[in-house]
């Protein structure tokens, strides 16, 4: 797909859900948030759910834990508007609750479509909820963050939530390391050299995890 039809199609799959009413979330938010950034993004960062003042705006990340994220992604060069941030529920589960089951399954196409647009050589998911979904597993993130994982010729690093750091500093350090990995993976095009001895099979990694064709490499 050409740049100039990847803008297009994101562009009308937003028209096409954002007045989803496909759960009862649809009901409680304000805003739909679709997600923002650049339809070109050599990667994608997706959280959980949109919080209050996500559902307020209408845009990922805009509170606390986006500020963290938009300083993170300065430590690396990058500005918000040249990657692509998603989450994997597009309105406010009300209180800040955690997604129900139900929820992320009926939302995750819409996930699924904008990665499959956008077609990001690198995702890195923020916390377990995005984690888990997209590498089907129910691994925790305090295993998997840090690591990189191939999917389908597609790069998946899981990192800590911003959110969860700002609630425990000391995870800050680790953080800001898994950017600096970021990086690295970026600057690669993604071509991540592969060292034999250190390829993992997601599946000897992950316990409960179905048919995951993913390999972790674990390699910086
Ligand atoms: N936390 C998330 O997971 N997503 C947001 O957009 C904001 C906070």
């Amino acid at each position: 797909m050409g740049d100039y039809d990847k803008r297009e199609k994101l562009k009308e799959f937003y028209l096409k859900i954002r007045g989803c009413q496909e759960c009862e979330l649809s009901r409680s938010r304000t805003k739909f948030v679709f997600g923002s950034g650049s339809a070109y993004a050599p990667v994608m960062f997706v959280g959980e759910a949109p919080g209050k003042n996500e559902d307020l705006q209408g845009l990922p990340f805009v509170g606390q834990a986006g500020k963290l994220l938009d300083e993170l992604l300065g430590s690396i060069g990058f500005d918000r508007s040249e990657v692509f941030i998603a989450n994997v529920l597009k309105c406010r589960p009300p209180g800040n609750r955690d997604p129900r089951i139900e929820e992320i399954n009926t939302c995750k196409s819409y996930l699924l479509e904008q990665i499959k647009i956008i077609d990001p050589k690198i995702i890195c998911t923020l916390g377990k909820i995005s984690t888990q979904l997209l590498l089907n597993t129910d691994k925790g993130i305090n295993t998997l963050r840090g690591k990189v994982f191939k999917v389908d010729s597609r790069i998946i690093m899981p990192i800590n939530h911003p959110a969860a750091v700002l609630y425990t500093p000391s995870r800050m350090e680790i953080l800001k390391q898994d950017f600096q990995k970021i990086k690295r993976l970026i600057d690669s095009d993604g071509e991540v050299p592969v060292c034999e001895e250190d390829i993992l099979n997601l599946e000897s990694e992950t316990t409960g995890d179905k048919q995951n064709k993913g390999e972790q490499l674990g390699l910086f």
